[in-house]
């Protein structure tokens, strides 16, 4: 079931369904939670860094996965589809918990609209850091 959802998903975003894609995009859908390249590779320990790095970008493109930049670590994360929704994407922030280190692509309320003089603004990117779920109890 979940291999013929993830090859639709490849599909659906005009890419041609590869063995490697589908088992780089099976890794997204398992852990569901952004991860590191070399969290990744970990996950699949059998792919050279140069050929990750090349599906990863491919499916960012096709905005499959978004990646972003928290505590100098670079992540990649599963698009959802409020993500993509008019090609705003990512209208969400990303949260670092500062207890248990765990990394999350988290609704808000209200995403906040910035408006710059002379400037259009197509992507913004937020950060925060505090306190999961898990570690408030
Ligand atoms: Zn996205
Ligand atoms: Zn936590
Ligand atoms: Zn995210």
């Amino acid at each position: 079931m979940l291999r013929l959802q993830i090859k639709n998903i490849i599909k659906e975003s005009g890419l041609t369904v590869t063995k490697i894609r589908v088992k780089v995009l099976s890794v997204f859908m398992q852990s569901m939670k952004p991860m590191t390249l070399q969290s990744i590779n970990k996950l699949i320990n059998d792919l050279d860094r140069v050929t990750l790095f090349r599906v990863l970008s491919i499916f960012e493109e096709r905005k499959i996965i978004h990646s972003f930049v928290i505590d100098h670590n670079k992540c990649y994360a599963l698009c959802s589809y409020e993500c993509n929704d008019d090609h705003n994407c990512h209208k969400h922030i990303h949260f670092k918990c500062d207890d248990c280190h765990e990394v999350s692509c988290l609704s808000v309320v209200s995403f906040p609209q910035i408006v710059a003089k002379n400037h259009i603004i197509n992507n913004l990117n937020i950060n925060a850091s505090g306190k999961c779920a898990n570690c408030i109890i």
